[in-house]
């Protein structure tokens, strides 16, 4: 018996050839608990066999464990693959979509049934969760189940020799989908024509819409910064960085700095979205103001059958959503919607069962980072060391996951965005739905974030209502040290360190800069940045200068001239003397310590972003205006409470005679010192020397750099995110492993 990642991915077809190769008789079955391999041999055969299934397995295949039993099996006359079978609950793994292979690529030029075949695949690629609707993974389960396959195709499907053995998506020019292309009403088909429409209509500057793997995306000339400035226009997305798509490996190479460990991260199956430092500009509102690209490989055939045709090496291709909703799945709301947006809407006539967004990675402190995890990721399951069966995880607010336990394993779900938008909650249900089904998932335990008003809170509290299942809150950067210590399997109590945007606090005020003594079932608050006010709530969020200066307020004084300071003359009068006064007075200035507003602060007394029009843009433009590395830093005082007036003090000093890039160094050096200094003073009391790092601030790639040298350096043994974010996309998978611990002790 075979477990993992083993459906979907050549693996049955693999078995037949390995036991063929070797003489031996018996049967391979996919159950949906794994697949099964029944050898009609003698026991050291079979144990040689399962020592060498791991070394040569297709590479998308992941085995979680291989299990050999002796029984008494009839007599077999050859090795045949038998249909699927139906056993029981315990759901194996369903595979990510894998990005087209080199293989079928050739096929396109040279196989005479698929010549210009844009949905050509085979058993080591092609789509399979965003078309799958339930286990096991055969054609009928699939959106392919209305495609008949032709005589060609089902030859090579039953046949063992051939590289579709098997494939459920197999399908060429006489049977499967076809593209077609939608322009102001116009309906152009034929793969040739729709990609010489595309070609003139990227040349001239206009846009397009195009049915991904799991949902639109909107395409433009990523050089042309009309096109990219108009499509941004259009698309409502104010300054938030689109991806980019490269011809290959060494157009990426033309425009951003690679290191190995990048390279291999964009050209892994997966093909995620990669943050790269550029270092050669395309249209400046690609990236607005930041001095990275996120960078991405073609992944279907059609992607390098365009660039064929086009000249540019490189284009937009971002989702094809409306500003804060789900990216669009559906050709009717794409012909309605996108056709606003780009006047031309490439389709195909396969559905997509499963939505999922283009995946986003960053090499940070030499492992990836997962920044949003989707396609290539999803449903790719995290191991843990105790029994989650059961659990469901209803995550955060902002770039939500849910995550459900089976067995001893963690599923978080595809990144489903931020909760308040009526249409992602609605693909948030889905999506619970979903998992539920097809892991066939029944929630025993329930587990949410502490804050009561977070949407994924409420349906927590109702569907625990309703089926009266335990409610478990967890606070939320108890989560985020969590995720790591779910990750790493990490058993003794941990310093959590977790620098973060917001979070609700159990003192009433808003967390989010905690270092975190886990103990089992529980944690200890040990140290947190000095409280700071929020005027206006929210509205602090959305215009860091607010920040700044309720900053000076409580570091300067309430009696300081903030108006003699460069970055407050350029904020109306008015507004800054209200906002003033509600700083002087307390009024709607909830307290913070989060990390993220600290950042929000720096970057608009800097005068990077006095306002901020996406999450985090504030500190993003702080990280990027580092373009010299130092080692100096602000003084500080480091005890249960981190006081960070002084720093504050010397950086408004500075302002006039220091260069942003300076000060921004500075800063960044002073709380990767900060952490340093706190996690010794927990070292100190408590003897632990292991400290897991999460918290959205840490996607900054320089703080993280800095602070994981820094702790490595005195002794400390780090441990981060790799499977899920460190932002609130990995807050499910928190909660899941906490309601796991604390079940495991009661017993
Ligand atoms: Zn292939
Ligand atoms: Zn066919
Ligand atoms: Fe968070």
């Amino acid at each position: 018996m075979i477990r993992g990642l083993v459906q979907g991915v050549g693996f049955r077809p693999f078995i037949y050839r390995l036991a063929t190769a070797r003489g031996l008789h018996g049967e391979v079955v996919n159950r949906s608990d794994g697949v099964a391999v029944i050898l009609d041999c003698g026991e050291s055969l079979a144990e040689q066999f399962a020592r060498d299934i791991p070394v040569m397995a297709p590479q998308a295949a992941m085995i979680r464990s291989i299990e050999v039993t002796k029984r008494e099996v009839g007599r077999y006359e050859c090795f045949s693959i038998l249909s699927s079978r139906d056993i029981d609950d315990n759901i194996t793994e369903v595979s990510p979509d894998i990005a087209v292979c080199d293989e079928c690529l050739h096929d396109i030029d040279s196989d005479i049934n698929r010549i210009d075949y844009p949905f050509v695949n085979c058993t080591s690629c092609g789509p399979r969760f965003s078309i799958i609707s339930s286990l096991p993974y055969d054609r009928v389960s699939t959106s392919m189940a209305p495609f008949a396959m032709c005589d060609n195709c089902t030859a090579e499907y039953n046949d063992i020799s051939d590289r579709r053995f098997h494939a459920q998506p197999v399908a060429c020019n006489k049977c499967g989908p076809v593209y077609s292309m939608n322009i102001d009403g116009r309906e152009i088909r034929g793969i040739r024509s729709i990609l010489e429409q595309m070609a003139e209509r990227l040349s001239a500057g206009l846009s397009v819409a195009i049915k991904s793997t799991g949902g639109y995306n909107l395409m433009c000339d990523a050089f042309s910064e009309e096109a990219v400035s108009g499509l941004r226009h259009r698309k409502q997305r104010d300054r938030k960085p689109f991806a980019v798509m490269f011809r290959d490996l060494s157009a990426v190479r033309d425009y951003c700095a690679v290191s190995k460990e990048e390279e291999a991260a964009l050209l892994s199956w997966r093909r995620p979205v990669v943050i790269l430092e550029s270092i050669r500009p395309l249209a400046p509102s690609v990236s607005s103001g930041l001095r990275t690209v996120g960078a991405m490989l073609p992944h279907m055939p059609v992607h390098h059958m365009l660039f064929r045709m086009i000249g540019m090496p490189a284009v937009v291709l971002t989702s094809g959503n409306l500003s804060h909703e789900p990216v669009i799945t559906d050709d009717t709301v794409a012909a309605e919607d996108l056709m606003k947006v780009t006047g031309c809407v490439v389709s195909y006539n396969r559905a997509i069962n499963n939505r999922i967004d283009d995946s986003v990675v960053r090499i940070i402190d030499g492992g990836m980072a997962i920044i949003r995890r989707a396609r290539g990721f999803a449903p790719q399951p995290v191991g843990l060391a105790r029994d989650a069966e059961g659990i469901l995880a209803a995550g955060a607010e902002m770039k939500n996951s849910l995550c459900i336990g089976k067995g001893s394993q963690a599923l978080p779900s595809q990144y489903i965005g931020d909760m308040y938008n009526p249409a992602t909650y609605e693909f948030y249900l889905e999506t619970f739905r979903l998992y539920s089904s097809l892991f066939r998932f029944t929630p025993s335990s329930v587990a949410c974030d502490m804050h009561p008003d977070y949407l994924s809170s409420r349906f927590a509290d109702e569907l625990s209502r309703e089926r009266g299942l335990p409610l478990t809150r967890i606070q939320h950067h108890h989560a985020h040290a969590a995720s790591v210590i779910a990750e790493h399997n990490l058993s003794d109590p941990v310093i959590g360190v977790v620098m973060d945007g917001t979070g609700y606090g159990l003192d009433g005020n808003i967390w989010g800069s905690e270092f975190l003594v886990t103990t089992p079932g529980g944690f200890e608050r040990y140290s947190h940045f000095d409280y700071i006010k929020m005027p206006g709530g929210d509205a602090a969020v959305r215009e860091p200068w607010r920040m700044a200066l309720s900053c000076v307020h409580k570091y300067l004084g309430a009696g300081y001239d903030f108006r003699s300071l460069r970055p407050f003359r350029s904020i109306d009068e008015r507004k800054i003397s209200v906002v003033s006064g509600i700083i002087e007075q307390g009024i709607n200035s909830p307290l913070t310590c989060g990390a993220g507003r600290l950042f929000d602060a720096v970057s608009a007394l800097l005068m990077l972003c006095p306002e901020q029009v996406y999450d985090s843009e504030a500190p993003m433009l702080l990280e990027s205006a580092i373009n010299k590395n130092s080692e100096e830093y602000y003084p500080f005082t480091a005890g249960e409470t981190v006081d960070v007036g002084e720093m504050f003090r010397e950086m408004v000093r500075e302002l006039d005679s220091s260069d942003s890039s300076s000060v921004a160094v500075k800063f960044h050096n002073t709380i990767a010192r900060i952490i340093m200094e706190v996690c010794k003073l927990i070292r100190r009391d408590t003897g632990i020397r292991t400290a897991v790092l999460s918290g959205g601030v840490f996607q900054n790639r320089f703080l993280l750099g800095k602070t994981a040298a820094l702790l490595r350096g005195n002794g400390f043994k780090i441990y981060t995110n790799h499977q899920v974010p460190a932002n609130d996309g990995g807050i499910s998978l928190g909660q899941l492993y906490l309601v796991a611990e604390r079940r495991s002790l009661c017993v």
